[in-house]
């Protein structure tokens, strides 16, 4: 088979079922009949035509970039240098789920950190702008990317597969998870029943507000599956900021004053490297405040 009918047939299944099936799916349900099942927005500011008709032609360069990409893994794999295994019993029994537990941690570090790099002042233009331009973003925004961050959000993908023992399986459920979780993180409305909310045990894990607030407040929720890192570095933002929320609780004082400080042009090293480190920047701001004061 030519490397041409390769990328022709990854292109199809990429666009059809990561793109066009998830998006169209949620956008159906969630936007088309929003009114139909009296659901609650997350925030009052909707999206335009014109926002949809730049995530689709976004997506679609996505969609051309991640399909090269797969092509030349798909060659990696052939040559023997993935971890993929076909064999179920090469591996203890529950291994499967183990290994796409370890794949969504893998895959949501990697998103964490190449996220947070991407907010850096000298680099947010040229990669993740593309991104945030949807201030309420819908489900045909999950590949909104410009080429550079399509670039590194497929590496991350790559480094699973490279690393982490997966089963075809097991792959297909991370892909599953990973679709639901991306596509359900720009639906505008919150779909995690309360009660699984609420409970200790989801406490880890990303809500549909949680990315939300994220394009509404650009320094916070960085994380993809899980909150752990957001909360270890201190960009955690809980679900009761967002403006349409349940009790609506005003947004933190010290996020609107942050998002004040960094919607100002800086040029300077030290407010540049307070993009990429914010709680440090802000932590030395405070103790040059004291002592200026
Ligand atoms: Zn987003
Ligand atoms: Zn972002």
């Amino acid at each position: 088979m030519t490397l041409l009918i390769e990328f022709a047939i990854i292109f199809a299944i990429v666009l059809v079922l990561g793109y066009l099936a998830p998006a169209g799916a949620y956008y159906w349900l969630f936007h088309v009949h929003a009114e139909d099942r009296h659901l609650d927005p997350i925030q009052h500011r909707r999206p335009t035509a014109k926002d949809i008709r730049r995530e689709v032609q976004l997506s679609i360069s996505t969609v051309v970039i991640f399909s090269v990409m797969a092509t030349a893994l798909y060659e990696l794999y052939k040559a023997g240098y993935t971890n993929i295994y076909w064999n179920l019993r090469d591996y203890p029994y529950g291994f499967l789920f183990v290994s796409v537990f370890a794949a969504l941690a893998v895959h949501d570090t990697w998103f964490y950190w190449t996220h947070r790099f991407m907010h850096w002042r000298p680099v947010f233009k040229y990669t993740h702008l593309g991104h945030h331009r949807s201030v309420s973003p819908t489900p045909w925004a999950i590949y909104a990317f410009q080429p550079a961050e399509a670039f590194l959000q497929f590496l991350g993908i790559a480094v699973v597969i490279m690393i982490v023992p997966l089963h075809p399986l097991g792959m297909l459920l991370f892909f599953w998870i990973d679709a639901q979780v991306n596509t359900a993180g720009h639906t505008g409305y919150e779909l995690v029943p309360r009660f699984i909310r609420q409970s200790p045990w989801f406490q880890g894990c990303n809500t549909v507000t949680h990315h939300d607030l994220h394009h509404t407040h650009p320094n916070k929720n960085f994380g993809s599956f899980f909150n752990v890192w957001d909360r270890w570095m201190g960009t955690y933002l809980p679900d009761e900021a967002a403006e349409n929320h349940g009790v609506v609780k005003p947004v933190p004082a010290e996020v609107a004053e942050h998002d004040r400080k960094t919607a100002k042009p800086s040029r300077s090293f030290r407010e540049q490297l307070g993009g990429l480190v914010p709680q440090l920047f802000a932590e030395r701001q405070s103790r040059s405040d004291h002592r200026t004061a």
